[in-house]
């Protein structure tokens, strides 16, 4: 999802005529804006701009990350190709060995590297959609072909529909709590895809808002990937920070196809510190759980609006009554950024990025504004 079109066809000329053609035709991932652009594209100051459409965390960072940044002084000294000391840290806060991990410049450098590893011109990933775009952009990227399959009217997997899709493919992509939908895949759903014998790669970037996760499960596996991130939990978006669990031997071959020194030593130490700061770190997670549920009830409370329950720190919410892209405009002309997608299953519906309170008051209190006067 968030696609929109490449500007293909100008480029046909001069230099150009030498690219991948079937990149120039392109869906492009039409990522988010920061807040400075935001803030002059309507003509505010940046502080007013309520900004809860990256699923972003609003606590920030842990106090340790900017502490071990400020206190580091070997910035001129590339990082460690081989992540090492990140990796032992991760090792001991997921439950697997050191040996399974490979560290990324955000889990979209991992998405970008699966199918890097995995896919030749014309192979297939399968994809459940509605989900986030990154699957089917890198997919494209390396040349592989996307078969998207729609999720059932509850936004569960099709399975025996995913199944079909999966004969003969290598990848399947599948997020868990799915992005933005906001409900996780079963172990049921997971043992039925790992018997399609392609590599399930499960994007857990939102596992620590659900406590719920197939880590563990990896080392016992030869087709299971997770992908991990420190932009949500952890509030490291601005920094690029992702790791995957692996099966050791395809952990290996990604660190040997990926560029030598991907993640920067501020982002390695932003990382490390954040591992010695987990017991906050969980705490702002919990508060972010117990602001998700307050937000969901309000929601449920405005006429015309029906929130799917989530297990993220996002809520998906179906506008009845209106038009569901006019409200979205309607909240941005007021500073309020979430998001739309313009794409099946959710064209009725704005993602919402769950802030602090006063977040939710300021969304809720223009919801129901819009929502009442029609
Ligand atoms: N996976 C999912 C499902 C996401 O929603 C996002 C962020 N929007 C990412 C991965 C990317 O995370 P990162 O910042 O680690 O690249």
């Amino acid at each position: 999802m968030d696609t929109t079109r490449a500007s293909g066809e100008a480029a046909q000329k001069g230099v150009a005529r030498l690219v991948r053609p079937e990149l120039l035709a392109l869906l492009g991932y039409e990522p988010i804006e920061p807040v400075d652009v935001l803030a002059e594209e309507l003509g505010i100051p940046p502080d007013q701009v309520l900004k809860l459409d990256g699923n972003e965390n609003p606590y920030g960072a842990s106090p340790r990350v900017k502490d071990a940044l400020a206190g580091f002084d070997l910035y001129h000294i590339y990082p460690d190709p081989e992540q090492r000391r990140v990796r032992e840290a991760l090792a001991d806060y997921v439950g697997v060995g050191a040996e399974h991990i490979v560290v990324g410049s955000g889990s979209d450098e991992l998405l970008e590297l699966i199918p890097r590893l995995f896919l030749s011109p014309g192979d297939t990933a399968a994809i459940p959609v509605p989900t986030f775009g990154v699957y089917s952009f890198a997919t494209q990227v390396w040349g592989g072909r996307v078969v998207e399959v729609l999720r059932r009217q509850d936004f569960g997997l099709d399975l025996p529909a995913l199944r079909e899709a999966s004969k003969g493919a290598k990848l399947i992509f599948l997020a868990s709590p799915n992005n933005p939908t906001g409900n996780p895949v079963s172990g049921e759903e997971l043992e039925a895809l790992l018997s399609t014998g392609a590599l399930v790669v499960v994007d857990e970037a939102y596992a620590e808002f659900c406590d719920c996760s197939f880590v563990e499960l990896v080392p016992r596996r030869e087709n299971l990937a997770v992908l991990r991130t420190f932009s949500k939990w952890a509030g490291l978006a601005g920094l690029r920070a992702g790791y995957g669990i692996f099966p050791a031997a395809v952990a290996e071959l990604l660190r040997k196809v990926k560029m030598p020194y991907n993640v920067s030593v501020a982002a390695q130490l932003a990382m490390l510190a954040s591992l010695e700061d987990i017991a906050l770190l969980r705490e702002r997670v919990g508060l972010i759980v117990r602001e998700r549920e307050r937000l969901s009830g309000a929601l449920a409370a405005i006429p015309g609006l029906r929130p799917i329950p989530s297990e993220a720190n996002f809520i998906l919410c179906r506008i009845e009554t209106l038009d569901a892209r006019d409200v979205w405009q309607r909240l941005r002309r007021q500073g309020i950024f979430v998001r739309y997608f313009d794409e099946p299953m959710v064209r009725d519906c704005i993602r919402i990025s769950v802030g602090r309170p006063e977040d939710s008051q300021r969304v809720l209190a223009a919801l129901r504004e819009i929502c009442l006067a029609g």
